[in-house]
């Protein structure tokens, strides 16, 4: 999910990485970037534009740390600005009410509301324990009381019995009862939806909430909603006052902007988030999480507070330049072991750096740690300059040698030149432009 607008934004601060100072023009530029990227992952424009202007505010003036460059420090600012609008923490279902309690779902037809009814009643059992009642009130469509009933069989939760020509009041009343009588810890009530927002629909479900007085009022939204998330949300809000969102089909969107939107129109939390078909496809939402995979770029401030410390802009620059032309020899290898070491290990430094999900996994096959540097450092010393320009001349009896130099099994040299060769290949994957992130972070 998201990875669209965290893809988008990553390549906006290569951009801001490997500058010096930031001035006015710089967070000018971010910013019209950042707008686009929201707007391309489908956050609606007005929450575009607010969320601009927050962060522009933040931004501009702002007192520059001194061992962070500006550009880090707009990074840090659009993190905690999404994290301030996607909500502090995660909120879950509130229950806290005398039995039973009411959870009213509402929702546009086709959003996943029933889906959503029947996950939450199955996570409520299984999880807390709670004997939950279902009661569907879709009385236009006789077809989706029946997949209340076939859901909660699945499940193993009751529904209330069907009755035919009772109108969705009627129901709802019959449901209260029925959940009193019957010990229930918790009633949902599955509501009717249409395919777009009506006066009818927002009559009824808002009668409907005044006689079933729910606990909890849930909007289920569709994730691929675009541009019309604020509005739905809001007129919802407006009429029933939901208390929470459950954002659907989160495992089908690459753009997530109806998290953004949603939330900042209205303010109420998004609690839940559906991510698949099947009944446990059901995940708490959080809000920091997901501002860090839409950002997708780990602790960028700290790498380059790193990075700046122990690589010169020398160093910086040849290696660049050696990453450009896709060229990564022994030589090169023992020069990042080198900085790796200084920079708290490979873990530390892959954890920090933007985008290098992919690259991450095929690092984790080399199993590096930092005991380990030493001795592919001694490794490396022990080759000759030829052989660590071309590994290719490493036969036996020259693999043989080096181990007995540096003192190590030859199967170490091995997994070395192994090693190399996978770094390299990734190395020229970067070059390539697959992901510049490399490239600009050491100087580019
Ligand atoms: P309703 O009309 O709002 O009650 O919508 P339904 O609950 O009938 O869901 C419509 C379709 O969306 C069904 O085929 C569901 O299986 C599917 N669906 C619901 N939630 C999710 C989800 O989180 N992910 C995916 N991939 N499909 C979902």
């Amino acid at each position: 999910m998201f990875e669209s607008l965290s893809d988008r934004l990553g390549k906006i601060f290569d951009g801001l990485r490997g500058r010096g100072a930031l001035n006015e023009a710089d967070v000018d530029a971010a910013l019209r970037e950042i707008r686009r990227a929201l707007i391309e992952a489908d956050v609606s424009l007005e929450v575009v534009r607010a969320f601009v202007e927050q962060v522009r505010d933040r931004a501009i003036g702002v007192e520059v740390t001194r061992s962070v460059t500006p550009g880090q420090q707009v990074v840090k600012i659009v993190h905690d600005e999404l994290v301030g609008v996607l909500g502090e923490a995660a909120t879950p279902i509130d229950l806290n009410a005398a039995a039973p309690v009411t959870i009213l779902m509402v929702g546009l037809q086709g959003s996943g509301k029933t889906t959503t009814t029947a996950k939450i009643a199955k996570r409520l059992k299984d999880k807390q324990k709670k004997k939950v009642l279902l009661a569907s009130l879709d009385t236009r469509r006789p077809a989706a009381m029946e997949q209340l009933k076939v859901l909660g069989e699945q499940v193993g939760v009751d529904t209330l019995p069907i009755v035919a020509g009772e109108d969705p009041v009627t129901i709802a009343r019959r449901a209260a009862r029925e959940a009193r009588l019957g010990g229930f810890d918790v009633l949902i009530l599955d509501t009717a939806g249409r395919t777009h927002i009506d006066e009818e629909l927002m009559a009824e479900t808002a009668e409907i909430k005044s006689v079933s007085s729910p606990h909890e009022v849930l909007l289920v939204v569709d994730a691929l909603t675009g541009q019309d998330a604020v509005n739905l949300a809001r007129s919802f809000d407006a009429r029933v006052d939901i208390t929470g969102i459950v954002m659907t089909r989160v495992d089908g969107d690459g753009r997530g902007g109806a998290a953004l939107s949603m939330r900042a129109a209205t303010g109420k939390p998004i609690k839940l988030i559906g991510v698949g078909e099947k009944m446990d496809a059901l995940e708490d939402f959080h809000p920091s999480r997901i501002a860090d995979r839409i950002l997708g770029m780990g602790d960028i401030v700290s790498l380059v507070e790193k990075a700046a410390e122990h690589v010169s802009a020398e160093d910086a620059q040849k290696m660049a330049k050696k990453l450009k032309k896709g060229s990564f020899d022994l030589d090169d290898l023992r020069g990042q072991l080198q900085q790796m070491k200084k920079m708290g290990g490979m873990g530390g430094l892959m954890s920090m750096m933007p985008g290098v999900g992919q690259m991450k996994k095929a690092m984790a096959g080399a199993n590096i740690d930092e005991k380990v540097f030493d001795r592919q450092i001694a490794i490396i010393g022990s080759m000759t300059k030829k052989e660590r320009a071309d590994p290719d001349l490493l036969n036996a009896s020259r693999r043989k040698r080096i181990a007995a130099g540096a003192g190590v099994e030859v199967s170490e040299i091995n997994k070395l030149i192994k090693q190399h060769r996978q770094m390299a290949d990734m190395m020229k994957k970067v070059a390539k432009g697959g992901m510049g992130s490399l490239a600009g972070m050491f100087g580019g």
